[in-house]
């Protein structure tokens, strides 16, 4: 194997079928935060920005990067851009930002495998036999970083999260809880966003 950055068996059960792409983002994850010299990410502090869009295949590679960094998309540390983009910004606070993307000449190259024949047919990656699955997998890790990924330091890379609460309120229509932040009012009264007839 030409890199040592491999997901673990637990990555592909969370992801939940045997692909190229998750093993590509855990790849692209791990290498970020080598080069920003960040740990894998327990509480809140790392943010990664992937431009996937929706509508478009390979998108798969952010449950790698979830998987790699700890930043989840439940820890509300990712936000994709819909730039329909196979490429992520790696943003921490002290440490900096960089932009992973990948190459064009790797994507074609991967392209021309059996896998993507398959895929674009309309055939799901749990559907498609394991061996041309297996095959393609096997002929990522045997790729160097250098033909997989454009790396490019973002030193002006400006991110403010937003300021977290607990404070919370009770709808005055559906009774249920809404955080300080998504509180409306209608009629004087604290009310949901559903129930405030307002789009945000
Ligand atoms: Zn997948
Ligand atoms: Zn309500």
């Amino acid at each position: 194997m030409t890199t040592k950055n491999i997901p673990p068996d637990w990555a592909f059960e969370f992801h939940g079928h045997r692909c190229p792409f998750m093993p590509i983002g855990y790849r692209m994850g791990k290498l970020a935060m080598e080069y920003l010299k960040v740990e894998r990410e327990q509480d809140h502090g790392f943010f990664v920005f992937p431009e996937i869009g929706e509508g478009h295949p390979q998108t798969c590679m952010v449950d790698g990067i979830q998987a790699a960094t700890g930043a989840t998309y439940g820890k509300v540390l990712m936000e994709k851009t819909f730039f329909g983009k196979l490429a992520a910004t790696f943003h921490h606070p002290h440490k900096g930002a960089v932009r992973f993307s990948l190459k064009p000449e790797f994507m074609d190259a991967m392209g021309k495998f059996e896998f993507f024949v398959y895929r674009k047919k309309g055939v799901e990656p749990s559907q498609i036999p394991l061996p041309v699955v297996e095959e393609v997998i096997k002929w990522t890790y045997e790729q160097t970083d250098d033909f997989m990924f454009k790396i490019e330091a973002k030193p002006d890379f400006k991110f403010a999260p937003v300021k977290g609460s607990f404070n919370k309120a009770k709808c005055s229509l559906c009774g249920e809880y809404v955080f300080e932040r998504y509180v409306r009012t209608k009629d004087g009264n604290p009310v949901c966003i559903p129930c405030s007839g307002y789009k945000r």
